[in-house]
């Protein structure tokens, strides 16, 4: 017998598990004050692990589908994420803003308002594996995938500036004509701004060696992706008359020049 007492509990504005929106804007995390002791430095960390219980997840349930795509085959539960499980222990990681008293601060939490908490745990820079093998699990709408990106690649590059979103709006172009982007046989060149190539590194998860995926040649005057996959080829470059400002709203068809060879 284990017996688990919340420590704290999700105050956020995400109150329907079903919302098919995986990113989400700030929440709070309140930690019960008789934990507060435990808070202690916690806020030297830019990142924090939060688990929590959900209390309305199925328990009987061994094998599921992804959420993010019902029209996929199953998977064990252990190999999901799913809140299906035998014990429904939640595993999130996330941004720490501000602590203020027994406050967390977090940014981009998908547990829903209510969330029992039952521990938070620093994230450590050697938890990073910058290129893990995953299976591929393509979400069933272009918008969740372009959410996705965007909370990774926020992760990665730290900051949303024009370069960054238009990196992802080249990724998803890739990702249409390439599919998986991560792939070890899926190699990429940029051609342009530092910040641009980071994010381009973070979503495709390329290195520069080992093997041997990434290159980037720095560039003020010229902006320029390519992607190749044994004999295919995606090129990817802004339009001429691309405004930066209006990128967010606009479809990477909109924004993009593609040629595929
Ligand atoms: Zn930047």
């Amino acid at each position: 017998m284990i017996n688990i007492e919340p420590i704290g509990i999700v105050r956020s504005d995400f109150k329907d598990p079903h919302e098919k929106k995986v990113s989400k804007s700030g929440a709070v995390i309140e930690i019960y004050p008789q934990y507060s002791d435990a808070l202690l430095r916690l806020g030297e960390h830019s990142h924090i692990w939060v688990l929590g219980w959900f209390h309305a997840a199925v328990r009987n349930v061994l094998r599921v589908r992804p959420r993010i795509n019902l029209d996929l085959p199953e998977y064990g539960v252990f190999g999901m994420r799913s809140p299906s499980r035998p014990n429904p222990v939640g595993l999130t990681v996330t941004k720490l803003e501000a602590v203020e008293d027994n406050l967390l601060y977090v940014q981009r939490l998908d547990f829903i308002d209510g969330t029992p908490i039952i521990d938070i745990k620093p994230y450590f820079e050697q938890d990073i594996i910058f290129s893990p093998r995953t299976p591929y699990i393509k979400p069933k709408e272009a918008l969740m995938l372009e959410e996705i990106m965007m909370k990774e690649a926020l992760y990665h590059h730290q900051e949303e500036c024009p370069p960054l979103l238009l990196g992802i709006k080249m990724c998803l172009a890739a990702e249409r004509e390439l599919g998986q982007l991560t792939a070890s046989d899926v190699v990429v060149s940029v051609t342009g701004p530092s910040c641009l190539a980071d994010t381009v590194q973070g979503l495709t998860r390329a290195r520069l060696a080992n093997p041997p995926r990434f290159s980037f040649h720095e560039s003020g005057s010229e902006t320029e992706v390519r992607w190749q996959k044994g004999s295919r080829q995606v090129i990817v470059r802004p339009r001429s008359d691309l405004d930066l400002s209006a990128i967010k709203e606009q479809s990477y068809a909109e924004v993009l020049e593609i040629v595929t060879l």
